[in-house]
């Protein structure tokens, strides 16, 4: 049986996600459910959870407001390097670092919550960060794990 991690309340989730929009979602793209095949497509990759029907494939949103977003246009992007004056040290051994600054906005950081609430609530979800394989949708599935894959 599927455990229910973490604490998540969905109608506060709700809400969050509403002002962050200004609308609510009503519609979520599924770009994949039953396959029969296995990750990735590949027959040395062990049987896909989505040939076990477990496994869901979400691309996108749409907003009672008819607005779309999409995980591959709204995922938060890396910003390009900008010249610091003044470089963090961001540790005591590595020396200085080039700071990486995402570009955040009402859909990429909508999208990100969805992402990262996901996560405590399904076993395994994998998003833009996880591979080239999951840029466009967030992989979302119940297979019983130790503990729970995020990525
Ligand atoms: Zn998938």
């Amino acid at each position: 049986m599927p455990r229910h991690k973490r604490n998540c309340h969905p109608c506060q989730n709700k809400i969050l996600l509403k002002e962050l929009l200004g609308s609510p979602v009503i519609k979520l793209e599924n770009i994949s459910s039953y396959v029969c095949r296995n990750r990735y497509d590949s027959p040395n990759q062990p049987l896909s959870e989505h040939a076990l029907a477990n496994a869901l494939d979400v691309s996108g949103f749409v907003l009672a407001s008819g607005e779309h977003i999409t995980v591959l246009d709204s995922w938060p992007k890396a910003s390009p390097p900008l010249p610091l004056q003044n470089p963090i040290r961001v540790t005591s051994i590595g020396g200085w670092a080039e700071a990486i600054l995402l570009v955040m906005n009402p859909k990429s950081e909508f999208v990100k919550k969805i992402h990262d609430d996901a996560c405590g609530t399904f076993e395994t979800v994998l998003g833009p960060e996880a591979n080239e394989a999951h840029k466009n949708h967030f992989h979302l599935d119940m297979k019983e794990r130790r503990s729970a894959f995020c990525q």
